[in-house]
């Protein structure tokens, strides 16, 4: 038996699942991970708050992850409180969420392309219908534009990834206003990337007092340097929490991961700490590529989006011979590369040369 002979959904025949490549090479700048592992201080306080938790394991969590909310709402700053934060597994989690609750059969979700591929195949499980509006040349938003789209297709959920992936483009917040101003439903800006962006690059937090359909997305997956601890949040009116509550499973964050969260964001200054010399090694990144005479895009993020090459797949393969491993992703003829240590650009550099 193959899938084909299940009673499978008919909106799911012939899809393909999300699937970023694990192979294990030497080299891997493909996921967008911070490359810089926890301190031994870190893994050993972990370690200790986890066996002090692993004693309740024979109960359920905190269904509403209470603490770890309080905490995220104080890290975020902005005069959050825990009542307008919200916390899943991954912020995919948190994004199926939103679409359960404010998507589903008859509805809609916007989104400007190219960007996250996530989000319309979070969309489409959901039973949302997807509308893609597209992004300029340069990948950045005419806002004028996306007003229009939004006019014309009045979309349930709009999502704005700024920075975006796979592209790293920022948005200025008046953009997002102007989104906020036109959408008739919901607006959400995911921010996965916001504490690489360039100094002078403000967060959409700032708009949440004045709009209370904003939903701003973020992630431990990516700054945090904690991919592996699967935990995504959210800002918003209590409104939007309350809505969550709706459709989140019972217990769906672990007294595991609650517990490892509230840890990491208690040593936010050495996760966070890498973020600096990230930003750097982005920036003399781009500098190199540009050098080479390669078109690269401007990014806020820790990847960088270069090209074009009019057969990618030979250099995505050619580098993955020589043991580095990036993505191939984005419009056709661009590769992204995810910004990893110093030793590891320079692997990628020398690996690039050689196919160049
Ligand atoms: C990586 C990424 C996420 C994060 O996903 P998690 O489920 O939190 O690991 C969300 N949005 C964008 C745009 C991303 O690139």
């Amino acid at each position: 038996m193959n899938l084909d002979d299940l009673p499978i959904r008919a909106d799911l025949r012939g899809k393909s699942p999300y699937g970023a490549p694990q192979i294990d090479v030497p080299v891997r700048l493909n996921t967008n991970e911070n490359p810089y592992p926890p301190s031994p201080e870190l893994v050993a306080d972990l370690a200790e708050e986890i066996r002090r938790s692993a004693g309740d394991l024979n109960r359920y969590p905190d269904m509403d992850a209470g603490d770890l909310r309080a905490d995220l709402a104080a890290y975020l700053g902005h005069g959050l409180a825990a009542e307008q934060v919200w916390a899943a597994n991954g912020s995919n989690e948190v994004i199926q969420q939103i679409l359960q609750a404010f998507g589903g059969h008859g509805r809609t979700a916007l989104g400007f392309e190219p960007s996250y591929s996530m989000h319309p195949i979070i969309t489409t499980g959901t039973n949302t219908e997807w509308i893609k509006a597209t992004r300029e040349e340069d990948f950045s938003l005419d806002p004028g534009k996306a007003v229009a789209a939004i006019g014309e297709h009045r979309p349930d959920i709009v999502f704005l990834a700024s920075p975006n992936n796979p592209t790293g483009t920022a948005q200025p917040l008046a953009t997002v206003e102007a989104i906020l101003d036109a959408a008739p439903g919901m607006v959400v800006v995911d921010e996965a990337y916001t504490e690489f962006a360039r100094q002078g690059t403000p967060s959409a937090l700032t708009l949440l007092p004045r709009h209370p359909r904003l939903i701003v997305t973020r992630t431990m997956s990516k700054a945090f340097a904690m991919a592996g601890t699967r935990l995504g949040y959210l800002a918003a009116h209590p409104a939007v929490v309350e809505a969550l509550l709706l459709v989140r499973l019972p217990y769906h964050l672990s007294t595991l991961t609650q517990t490892a969260a509230r840890v990491a964001l208690r040593h936010r200054a050495e996760l966070l700490g890498t973020v600096d010399a990230l930003r750097q090694e982005r920036d003399d990144t781009v500098r190199w590529l540009r050098d080479k005479g390669l078109t690269v895009a401007d990014s806020d993020a820790n990847f960088v989006l270069f090209g074009r090459f009019p057969d990618r797949r030979a250099v995505w393969e050619g580098l993955l011979a020589r043991g580095v491993l990036i993505r191939e992703v984005g419009p056709p003829q661009w590769l992204r590369v995810s910004i990893g240590t110093g030793e590891e650009m320079a692997a990628f550099r020398a690996a690039l040369e050689g196919i160049l």
